[in-house]
């Protein structure tokens, strides 16, 4: 598996390598069409560049260009030029050039200007030099994403902002953040607050260790060796602006019916009824109870507040390994089904994330 792995990058950077003469091109991922010249542009300091780019913040240019590189309003002047053409084609492609006189990136949209800025900063030589070449790309695939499962592995904002500038290098643009586990709920919520007070920390650091080997304690927020975390509202709103101004969409997830051991946690009287417990002693479960209306009532305002938050288009709402062993016994869920006619808890599940019903609720 170790000799897969370094295997891989190998022939991933070999892809990425392009050579004529003594000119290599390195630029990962690899553009869609190179035209290598003779010649180089050697950029002077400070470095001036314009742009006719509207609406965005011209310092996230100058962040991928050299230090101290400066705005110009004169094109003749600039050493580079940023210009969308207007033209008709993917507002992710670009048209990169660079002679001995100066470089260009001319694209139908800001996202194109600044993935061809990503591609000049790997071609800028520490010397200062870069090859004259002419770059012609757009992605291949419209989905370029990574996630971030901070739930069981709780990251700073710091740490988050600094992954949306490592992504925004390799042209990716959607960010999905597994905000909630039983690990850990990691978003505040300010209209049920004791999700993140009792439900972002826990006995130990190493998530392995606390699953299998700590007995899955929850600690509350403040009290002495509490591991965890959560992001307020206001870091999520630095976060997803962050991510805009690089072009990457933050797409939130959050788990339901099942993977929901730390909500039940702090308010477990979303969780089942069973027999043989009263709602007081029952332990944590993983999921929620559908036969509680007070759960829709829950999600409604919770989702709610995530989508004020991330103007991603979607939410993403897991729905993976729901073990629905308490649904059998819970005399709420029993009763629903018996009230509705339901076979079996697999349409309890379908009564949980129907397609229509539970979406106009939320948001109709
Ligand atoms: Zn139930």
């Amino acid at each position: 598996m170790n000799r897969i792995r370094t295997i891989v990058p190998a022939i991933v950077l070999l892809c990425s390598s392009y050579t004529t003469g003594a000119q290599v091109i390195n630029v990962l991922p690899r553009p869609a069409c190179i035209t290598v010249q003779q010649g180089t542009y050697h950029t002077p300091s400070p470095l001036t560049f314009c742009t006719n780019a509207r609406g965005i913040d011209s310092r996230v240019f100058a962040s991928l260009l050299p230090d101290g590189a400066k705005r110009t309003r004169s094109a003749r002047k600039a050493a580079v030029t940023l210009t969308i053409n207007h033209k008709q084609g993917p507002a992710e492609g670009y048209l990169l050039r660079v002679t001995q006189n100066n470089v260009s990136i001319e694209a139908p949209a800001a996202e194109g200007l600044f993935y061809g800025l990503q591609t000049l900063r790997q071609l800028i030589g520490p010397d200062g030099n870069i090859p004259c070449v002419s770059i012609a790309d757009s992605a291949r695939f419209p989905y370029r994403g990574i996630m971030i499962d901070v739930s069981r592995h709780f990251f700073s904002k710091d740490f988050i902002l600094k992954q949306i500038d490592a992504m925004s290098a390799f042209k990716l643009n959607r960010l999905h953040l597994h905000l909630t586990d039983a690990a850990g709920w990691r978003l505040q919520i300010n209209s049920y607050p004791l999700l993140t007070r009792k439900g972002a920390f826990r006995s130990s650091k190493g998530w392995k260790k606390w699953w299998f080997d700590d007995g899955r304690r929850y600690k509350t927020e403040g009290e002495p060796d509490a591991f965890g975390g959560y992001y307020t509202q206001a870091d999520i709103r630095e976060i997803v602006d962050y991510a805009r101004q690089h072009f990457i969409t933050v797409i939130p997830e959050v788990e339901m019916p099942a993977h929901s051991e730390e909500v039940m946690n702090a308010y477990p009287q979303l969780g089942c009824l069973n027999a043989d417990s009263t709602m007081e002693t029952a332990k944590p479960r993983a999921d929620f109870c559908p036969g509680n209306e007070d759960v829709f009532v829950f999600w409604r305002n919770v989702l709610k507040e995530i989508a004020a938050l991330f103007p991603s288009p979607y939410i993403h709402i897991g729905g993976d390994e729901a073990a629905r062993t308490a649904w059998r016994t819970c005399p709420r869920c029993k009763a629903l089904m018996q009230r509705t006619g339901m076979k079996d808890v697999d349409e309890l599940q379908s009564y949980f994330h129907p397609p229509h019903r539970h979406h106009r609720q939320l948001f109709g």
